[in-house]
């Protein structure tokens, strides 16, 4: 007893008690995952868990022929098809009711990687990460992805997705070539320069052109950078970016908006990666850290209010804590999603994106001011984070949302699974894009769909020409789902 009282008193022992008292608790955090996707039962849904639907059934090809029988027999049966990768998009996009899903996770090979041109030709079914464990040990990188590298290339450039790089334009402007299966059952391999135009298609087009099998991408190499954060105040980013873009420095760039009450869309941080013009071939890719610890920090945000003020609080310390750092392109293009996952009963955390032309962003922010609560502590539907990204000019998709150069507003958020909480969140929403729609912006589409068909229509005024083509490449509507029968249909 008297030894306990003495060690009491030791800084030392009372210290220990502290760590092991912390790494109980950390180490207790349950890391969850959320249950979706074609492992469900009878019933398929994908990310969200939102849109729960009976299908005919799942297959697998085992080949590029037994793929294009497959869709052949789809034709002359009536059927319908929809393509799965790994179904992270939000809105039905992979499944149709009483279809067939086609999972593409089978074709998953690195088929050639040409050093001296600096290209991977790759199947659709693979993920970044796969490409990114060929690719690191010679040096190479890839030159756009999304934040992280969890997703198939397929399903990616079925979406037009887009990421942190502001050098390189969109992720389908480094697609040289690909090998689709149109259709009505035909392989292809098509280029830009296709006078069928497949291409224009095929990129945000959901999987509703065709089957993309495999795609030869440009590499860039994989550089050393140096991570330069700053703190900024909103009204200072516009300008702050235009002198980024011109100056020839920065490779890749993001920026993390204030949701927390006492400086709620006033304050941010900005993270640049910074040439170094080293090469890098050892430093190994980077797996998940610090998992329990971030999604503490993160669950803590969740609440809102005070602890929202705490978390952003923590968020800011540990960026700042980065500064200086060196991380190689392709650890940045693999940030950690694990920490992210949510699997409350009964509430639901999706992601939503607005663009908004370059120019207008800071009008922009200050009427969003009008439109989402300073404080969400009370409030069923509440927003955890909001990432800014670059979107470059495209001009060349048709389902096309940066018109113009655009800067993307990513925003994580929660909500309730009551029909009263989920018309609230709809709500929100719609005049959060309304907003946007004044603004010149648009909205993006991989997510879940909270905006009304006429919202679709303003917001992609080309979705006309998206229809007919549709029509005129699939006359027997053989590629269907969710997504497509609510928006375009
Ligand atoms: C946590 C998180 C972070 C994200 N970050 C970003 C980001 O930084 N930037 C960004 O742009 N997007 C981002 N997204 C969106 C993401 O890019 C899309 O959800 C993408 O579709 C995911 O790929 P997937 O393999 O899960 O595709 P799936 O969801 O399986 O499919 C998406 C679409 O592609 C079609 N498809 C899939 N494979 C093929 C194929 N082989 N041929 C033809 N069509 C096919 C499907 O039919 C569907 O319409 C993010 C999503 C999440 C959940």
């Amino acid at each position: 007893m008297q030894t306990i009282a003495h060690l009491v008193k030791k800084p030392w022992f009372l210290g220990s008690l502290v760590v092991i008292f912390v790494s109980v608790i950390l180490w207790n955090i349950p890391i969850e995952k959320r249950k979706y996707g074609l492992s469900q039962s009878g019933l398929v849904t994908d990310y969200t868990g939102l849109l729960p639907e009976r299908i005919e059934r799942v297959v697998r090809a085992e080949n590029r022929s037994d793929l294009q029988r497959i869709v052949r027999q789809a034709n002359v049966n009536g059927q319908q098809i929809a393509i799965a990768g790994l179904q992270h998009s939000q809105g039905g996009h992979t499944y149709y009711k009483n279809g067939v899903v086609l999972d593409m996770r089978t074709f998953n090979r690195i088929l050639e990687i040409d050093e001296l041109q600096k290209t991977v030709r790759v199947e659709a079914g693979a993920t970044w990460e796969d490409v990114q464990e060929a690719i690191q040990p010679i040096g190479l990188a890839l030159k756009v992805t999304q934040s992280q590298s969890i997703f198939t290339i397929g399903g990616s450039l079925s979406v037009n997705a887009h990421g942190r790089d502001i050098r390189f334009g969109s992720m389908a402007e480094t697609v040289k070539a690909m090998t689709i299966i149109t259709p009505e059952g035909e392989s292809k391999t098509v280029t830009r320069e296709d006078p069928d135009e497949w291409m224009k298609y095929i990129f945000g087009g959901y999987g509703l052109f065709g089957v993309i099998v495999d795609v030869t991408v440009e590499l860039t190499e994989n550089q050393l950078y140096t991570i330069q954060t700053e703190k900024l105040k909103m009204s200072a980013y516009a300008s702050y970016f235009d002198r980024l873009l011109n100056d020839q420095h920065t490779a890749m760039h993001y920026a993390r908006v204030s949701v927390a009450p006492n400086s709620f869309l006033d304050e941010m941080y900005v993270i640049n990666y910074n040439h170094t013009e080293k090469q890098d071939f050892t430093t190994r890719l980077k797996k998940e850290q610090s998992v329990r610890l971030t999604k503490l920090a993160l669950d803590i945000g969740r609440h809102g209010g005070a602890l929202e003020n705490l978390f952003w609080g923590t968020q800011k310390r540990y960026i700042a804590s980065l500064n200086g750092k060196e991380i190689t392109r392709n650890n940045a293009m693999r940030s950690e999603s694990t920490f992210m996952e949510y699997t409350k009963p009964g509430r639901v955390e999706v992601l939503q994106e607005f663009f908004v032309p370059v120019h207008g962003f800071e009008a922009y922010m200050k009427d969003l001011k009008n439109v989402i609560p300073v404080n969400d502590k009370h409030d069923d539907f509440k927003i955890h984070n909001i990432t800014i990204r670059y979107a470059a000019t495209d001009q060349f998709t048709t389902l096309n949302y940066a018109k113009e150069d655009m800067f993307g507003l990513v925003v994580l958020m929660q909500h309730g699974l009551k029909e009263e909480q989920i018309s609230e969140a709809t709500s929100l929403i719609q005049n959060w894009t309304n907003l946007t729609l004044d603004h010149g912006g648009t909205y993006y589409l991989p997510y879940y769909r909270y905006q009304t068909k006429e919202q679709f229509r303003r917001s992609y005024p080309q979705w006309n020409t998206f229809a007919d083509e549709k029509l005129r490449r699939d006359p027997h509507n053989v590629f269907q789902n969710m997504f497509y029968d609510y928006y375009v249909k």
